[in-house]
């Protein structure tokens, strides 16, 4: 591809593309028929919609809204609502996908969804947000519900958000319905636990994955935001020493280790890393390609690509975003004897606790922090070493172990349905 043709390919485009790509080499080695990886490759549902939002000058914006239910077939449709200026049909249905897999992976009875409105949540009054989130909810609501698809938070949304569209949902159905979505306030039946909960699964996913103690081990992280800076946190807790971090504002780096807590607090007060006076600048290409011991990317698709895959130092990739990480740079990465934990694996962790909150509120029960953080470990544990042995069994990488069994599972359910009429 010339560079002419690639500016024209949009990144929500290469997203997709990188998923249909990881789902057809899972195809081919599942021997999986030409009708069943069609079904696969397609969206069981998919809409787009026009959001038109009132600005507090009187105004009216229309913006995009979508959402995509990838699949349905071993329970209903799951996944997160992205805010972002960038995001389109294309990026939304790759992360709908991902979903499915993810949810197939880890076990639980899912299937796999996302959404996504085209805003910058930045350049938006409180007022304005919620405003776009209620009309939005509005458009998809007829195909959301608690036995139908359920959102949760992704970038650029957040518990107030989920608290809105519960909220909508719940006036529209003329009664509360928590189980409509889930990362929601404590307050309105969301779990405890579910905040960090992407996180917490990124540290467990990073311990499985070295071999010998955590002391001591250097990590830089790619996103200073709601997954990489709790994920910095909890590493350091278990001993690891973080040198780099970045965000859209910069990235910053101190050899003998930054204190995560005082740059958070920093970003706190600034809006971002920049500036942060205990480390040196440098540039967003240099942070992702530091000597560490371990690179978590935790941003947005296509951090690490054909271009940069080579420079690239660290010895384990744990990817706490979806898609960071492109096919090209993929085989880059197994040539030069990097182990990279996939996003379905490494970053399940969230749409675990969502399961759990879920499960409470269809119970009408609350569970303990410890109960919640012990069923997060144990399927987080569990699949690792389901995703390590086939990876073993089969000379697959990680990833391609996870897709093997997260497709498997999958088409082994579409199979057991069968086809109706
Ligand atoms: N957005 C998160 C993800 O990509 C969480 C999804 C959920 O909890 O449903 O996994």
């Amino acid at each position: 591809m010339t560079p002419a043709t690639a500016t024209l390919v949009s990144p929500g485009r290469q997203a997709l593309d990188s998923a249909l790509l990881q789902l057809d080499q899972a195809a081919d080695r599942l021997h999986l028929d030409d009708g069943l990886r069609t079904m696969l490759a397609t969206p069981r549902r998919s809409l787009t919609v026009s959001v038109p939002v009132r600005r507090e000058d009187g105004r009216m914006d229309v913006v995009q809204g979508f959402r995509v239910q990838h699949n349905t077939t071993r329970g209903p449709a799951k996944g997160g609502i992205r805010f972002h200026p960038s995001t389109d049909i294309h990026e939304v249905t790759a992360l709908a996908m991902w979903m499915t897999w993810k949810c197939a992976l880890v076990g639980i009875p899912y299937g796999g969804a996302k959404g996504g409105v085209s805003v910058d949540p930045a350049t938006l009054t409180t007022r304005e947000l919620e405003r776009v989130t209620r009309r939005y909810v509005n458009e998809i609501l007829p195909i959301i519900g608690p036995d139908k698809d359920i959102p949760a938070p992704d970038v650029g949304t957040d518990e107030q958000t989920m608290a809105w569209i519960m909220d909508t949902y719940s006036v529209n159905a003329g009664y509360p319905v928590p189980g409509v979505v889930t990362g929601k306030p404590t307050t309105l039946g969301g779990s405890l636990g579910r905040a960090g909960a992407t996180s917490r699964g990124v540290r467990i996913a990073t311990l499985k994955a070295m071999s010998g103690s955590p002391e001591g081990r250097t990590v830089a992280v790619q996103g200073f935001g709601k997954v990489g800076a709790p994920a910095a946190r909890y590493l350091a807790d278990a001993g690891c020493r973080v040198v780099g971090v970045s965000d859209a504002t910069g990235a910053v780096v101190n050899h003998s280790g930054l204190d995560v807590d005082d740059l958070r607090a920093w970003v706190e007060e600034t809006g971002g890393v920049y500036g942060y006076r205990h480390a040196d600048a440098l540039s967003h290409e240099d942070l992702l390609e530091l000597d560490v011991d371990v690179l978590v990317p935790a941003a947005l698709e296509g951090a690490i690509t054909a271009e940069n895959a080579s420079r690239v130092r660290a010895r384990l990739i744990v990817e706490g975003a979806n898609g960071p990480t492109t096919p090209e740079a993929d085989r880059i990465l197994a040539d030069a004897g990097i182990t990279v934990v996939p996003d379905i694996l490494a970053n399940a962790g969230g749409v675990i606790v969502s399961y759990l909150e879920w499960v409470q509120n269809l119970q009408a029960c609350s569970w303990s922090a410890k109960e919640v953080d012990t069923r997060l470990r144990d399927l987080m544990e569990e699949s690792f070493d389901a995703v390590a042995a086939m990876s073993a069994e089969r000379g697959l990488s990680l990833r391609q172990a996870a897709h093997v069994i997260g497709v498997g599972r999958v088409a082994e359910a579409h199979r057991m349905r069968g086809l109706y009429p």
